[in-house]
């Protein structure tokens, strides 16, 4: 008899963005001619620049010759593009990586659900709430979080960011982490950590024999130039922490999926025996067993973000959406709503009027002015009472959004 993994039906029910699809489509049937504004998922919309274009036409021409055919490529991603990682994304910030340190993949969602499997079932992991789905998620496929009781999970420390703290997560008290997950610039909230906050987190994981998984899959829209891109720009994180990286948000990659992780020779986790075991060796076998790489003309395009007229271009978009964020903060808040974030993210954290619930708020926007949002608590129980808009939209649509929200709150 087949049995099914059990964990898999702890689940809660829906990916967040399945029900919001659900509600969206049901407003459609009922108001056919509706123009609904979609400030909700986390999708980008301006196409690829062409230095990337221009690459992957080339790579594409290549694999229609018999010499530059290229079948499966090295495990951890090409030599090109990961040279090009090391000398753009890091040297310039201080950040001593070697190539083979780096580990290309088809995105980070893959990369930050799968990494957890190097870990002993029991570890306890802690999250800063509200956060990106994927981090609990997949840790209850392999039955480490516990049950779902009153919107948490037993297993899991919570460490809330709200307005109240000012988004800045306490280090947890009590029984000790282990494995700690933290997204900066942060997904779903919009707001940053300096380097002396990060710094507190990584001599916690140094004291406590801890892991840090960091996701940094927004770092291209900091502005501010004190706040760290990298973890690895704090002392001591080579032995602490793993780094996520996406080309998604930086250069538009949504579809045509490639990333990469961070994985220094020295960060190690312990046996019951005590016997260090690094992380490298463990990602390099689970990878080279699981996962076949991804496709040359992906590796290809990435690799052209960073020559001198993709670097140019990539920032333009990036720019782009951060004017969008710009026009959110000013025009949301002259309408009276307060708001987090957009600053050095492209999304905006709003705290919903009169202590409306997050789906309450959803609903009566939807409803009220056709815009979409995403209900902050689909991202965590602190998420309750906040909505997320999105700047990702097109110059054109977000003014309509924003016209029709100032009309809609003045009322
Ligand atoms: C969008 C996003 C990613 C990247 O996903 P890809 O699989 O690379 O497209 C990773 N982490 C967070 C927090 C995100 O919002």
């Amino acid at each position: 008899m087949a049995l099914v993994n059990i964990h898999y039906l702890n689940l809660q029910n829906n990916y967040l963005f399945a029900d919001i699809a659900k509600k969206v489509n049901a407003f459609k049937v009922m108001h056919p001619k509706a123009d609904v504004i979609s400030l909700g998922i986390g999708d980008v919309t301006q196409p690829l620049c062409p230095a990337v274009i221009e690459a992957m036409h080339k790579a594409v021409d290549e694999m229609a010759t018999t010499n530059g055919f290229r079948g499966y490529g090295p495990e951890q991603g090409y030599d090109f593009l990961r040279e090009a990682i090391v000398k753009n994304d890091f040297a310039p910030r201080g950040v001593r990586l070697s190539a083979d340190e780096i580990f290309i993949n088809d995105g980070a969602k893959s990369d930050t659900g799968n990494f957890q499997e190097l870990l002993h079932w029991d570890n306890f992991i802690g999250v800063t709430d509200p956060i990106y789905p994927v981090y609990i998620d997949s840790n209850v496929m392999i039955g480490r979080c516990g049950t779902y009781r009153e919107g948490r999970w037993t297993n899991v420390r919570y460490m809330p960011t709200v307005a109240e703290n000012g988004f800045i997560p306490e280090l947890p008290k009590g029984r000790p982490v282990d494995v700690i997950y933290l997204c900066y610039p942060n997904n779903p909230t919009g707001t940053v950590i300096t380097k002396q906050e990060l710094r507190r987190w990584v001599n916690y994981a140094l004291k406590n024999d801890a892991l840090i998984l960091f996701d940094a899959a927004y770092h291209a829209y900091i502005q501010d130039p004190e706040i760290p891109h990298s973890i690895y720009e704090i002392r001591g994180a080579r032995k602490c922490a793993v780094e996520f990286r996406s080309f998604s948000k930086t250069a538009g990659f949504t579809g045509v999926r490639c990333g990469y992780t961070v994985v220094p020779k020295e960060v190690s986790v312990a046996t019951f025996e005590g016997e260090r075991i690094p992380l490298h060796q463990l990602w390099l076998r689970r990878q080279s067993t699981k996962f076949n790489g991804t496709s040359y003309i992906s590796q290809r395009a990435a690799e052209a973000i960073y020559s001198p007229d993709g670097k140019q271009q990539v920032q333009e978009t990036i720019d782009y959406y951060m004017q969008n964020a710009r026009r959110m903060l000013d025009v949301l808040r002259a309408s009276g709503f307060e708001c987090y974030g957009g600053e050095n993210a492209p999304y905006i954290w709003m705290r919903t009027p009169n202590g409306m619930g997050s789906w309450q708020f959803f609903e009566a926007l939807l409803y009220g002015t056709q815009v979409v949002c995403t209900p902050g608590v689909g991202f965590g129980p602190s998420g309750e009472g906040y909505v997320r808009f999105t700047a990702f939209s097109s110059h054109e649509r977000t003014e309509e959004a924003l016209g029709r929200i100032t009309k809609w709150a003045s009322k």
